[in-house]
């Protein structure tokens, strides 16, 4: 080889890695999942003792929350600073001074607490009640759909036994919406019941029962505002272990095992009352908690766009310390949501590293109480520290599980609004496929903070890992809610994809610029349900706004 030829191929190479450097500048990744992990780590420690609604360690997470947001730069946007105060009751059952009793044919047959049936405080019990029941299938009425499992049945006095789940003929969405506490509790108490018992469909169980029945102690807390209460008269609320049920149905000439063989694939359930009655006895300590949602803005630049705010929200709360499994107390919370908070922290550091125009604010806001029945986002949505009126959007992320590589995302609420459309073009842009919530029974939709969202008439969407139907990585998510959610082996010495966990933030920061920057703000199909929302009561100033309050 020549000089001459040397030099034309030291131009052709320069010319090559300077092409190079421009391609990979267009698509270079913008998240590595490390910084995200870092964070994790530190709200995960085991010395944030799980991040417990209104605890200290819930305080430390809040008071590292706001550094980070400072360092990023981001704005105050609470009340008090970063800090927007929320006002709780907690209730604790007293179990010694507690019962369950099931009467038939004159004879009293004790249900053991914790092994049979748990009392919920998620409902203020009355001290004493007791009820004949009435099985009234999927206990749910849906004037949309003309779908009434009330219809014929009298149930003044008495108290609803209702199993988990909703009929095939109702769309996911709707039927999630039905069943959330406040919607729920409406047609009951209209038809007149004073009480419910849930039996849970073991089909669709993410926790296994010895494992509910473990923290059943652990207190419940309930907005300490007369606002919220949606639940008026409802005197006792009664989760049964589904390997005890065969119990309460005995003499009514129906098997539990046949009735959740119905459910389990979402078929029409007959409603018939039962020979059985039941009476209970609950003594629950009250004590008040106060905790707070942390809020911070990016502002937007576009002189008019820039007072419409695009929200990022994830819950910094986890359940705290509860009762040991394999030794270990503290429930660390690592994905549960210690990943969506870290991704909120991550997201605003990466405006600062890698600006963007935003044309519309970015609103990044981390709530309190949702494990608690997303309580920290229900008093957000109902007093926004933002006008109401200027919340074009919330994008929510709780647990996406980025423990098996990112090939697919679920997104909940896919075919609500044009959100759905934008994640789909967005992830397939990054190559990732994106399908509806093919386990609609799990009621995901209504079970983190968005719903609060979307009740007050905001497109929101979430979105969390999903997989191919009968694939290894499905096997790897279901063995994960069964072992580690809501377990405190949720910690940072389980497996995580980096890859995943940095995929999933490009995806989120590139929606969240989709829709900080479009002409249009995202809208609700024409044919959701949800649009009601929009225009109706909490815009037209009802005292009384029900929103969620789910399983989480
Ligand atoms: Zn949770």
């Amino acid at each position: 080889m020549n000089t001459n030829n040397l030099i034309c191929f030291a131009v052709l190479s320069l010319c090559l890695v300077l092409s190079l450097c421009l391609a990979f500048a267009e698509t270079t990744p913008i998240f590595t999942g490390e910084s995200w992990w870092n964070h994790v780590k530190y709200l995960a420690d085991d010395k944030l003792e799980g991040r417990d609604t209104g605890s200290a360690g819930e305080r430390m997470a809040q008071k590292y929350a706001v550094e980070q947001l400072k360092q990023a730069g981001a704005e105050p946007a609470g009340v008090k600073g970063f800090y927007q105060a929320v006002k709780f009751v907690s209730r604790q059952i007293v179990e010694n001074d507690s019962s369950l009793t099931l009467i038939h044919d004159g004879k009293r047959e004790p249900l053991v607490l914790g092994e049979d049936a748990i009392i919920s405080t998620r409902v203020m019990p009355a001290r004493e009640v007791s009820g004949a029941l009435v099985f009234v299938g999927y206990g749910l009425k849906i004037p949309e759909k003309d779908y009434d499992d009330f219809a014929g049945l009298d149930l003044h006095g008495k108290i609803a036994v209702i199993l988990g789940g909703s009929p095939a003929e109702i769309p996911g969405a709707l039927s999630s919406h039905y069943q959330s506490q406040g919607e729920r509790w409406k047609a009951l108490r209209e038809a007149g019941a004073i009480g419910t018992v849930t039996l849970m469909n073991p089909a669709s169980m993410d926790i296994p029962w010895p494992r509910i029945a473990l923290n059943r102690a652990h207190p419940s807390m309930a907005l300490d505002y007369p606002e919220f209460n949606e639940t008026e008269g409802d005197k006792i609320s009664v989760v049964i272990n589904p390997a005890s049920a065969e119990r309460l149905f005995a003499g009514s000439g129906h098997r539990f095992a046949d009735l959740a063989a119905l459910g389990k694939d979402r078929k029409p359930l007959p409603h018939f009352p039962l020979t059985v009655s039941l009476e209970a006895k609950t003594r629950v300590e009250v004590r008040k908690v106060e905790s707070a949602n942390i809020v911070a803005k990016l502002p937007g630049t576009d002189p008019a766009l820039k007072n419409e705010y695009v929200v990022l929200s994830a819950h910094l709360d986890h359940i705290g310390i509860g009762e040991p499994i394999n030794g270990d107390r503290i429930y660390n919370g690592a994905m549960d949501n210690g990943s969506g908070s870290a991704l909120v922290l991550d997201m605003a550091q990466s405006f600062r590293q890698h600006p963007e125009k935003l044309r519309r604010s970015l609103l990044l806001v981390l709530v309190t109480g949702e494990e608690k029945g997303l309580l920290g986002s229900k008093y957000f949505a109902a007093h926004p520290t933002v006008p109401a009126k200027s919340i074009v959007a919330d994008v929510n992320v709780d647990m996406f599980l980025p423990i098996v590589p990112l090939k697919i995302l679920t997104v909940e609420g896919l075919d609500e609004s044009d959100l759905g459309d934008r994640a789909r073009q967005v992830a397939q842009s990054f190559g990732v496929k994106v399908q509806p919530d093919p386990e609609p029974q799990r009621n995901i939709f209504i079970r983190s903070d968005q719903y609060n969202f979307i009740r007050h008439g905001v497109p929101s969407i979430a979105m969390e890992l999903g997989a191919e139907p009968g694939s290894p990585e499905q096997k790897i998510l279901k063995d994960w809610l069964t072992l580690h959610y809501h377990a405190p082996s949720d910690d940072t010495n389980q497996h995580v994809e980096l890859a995943a966990a940095a995929k999933y933030e490009e995806i989120v920061r590139a929606l969240l610029i989709n829709i900080a920057n479009e002409n249009a703000a995202p809208e609700w199909k024409p044919d959701s349900f949800f649009r009601r929302f929009a225009t109706e009561p909490a815009k037209a100033g009802k005292k009384t706004i029900p929103v969620a309050s789910g399983l989480n």
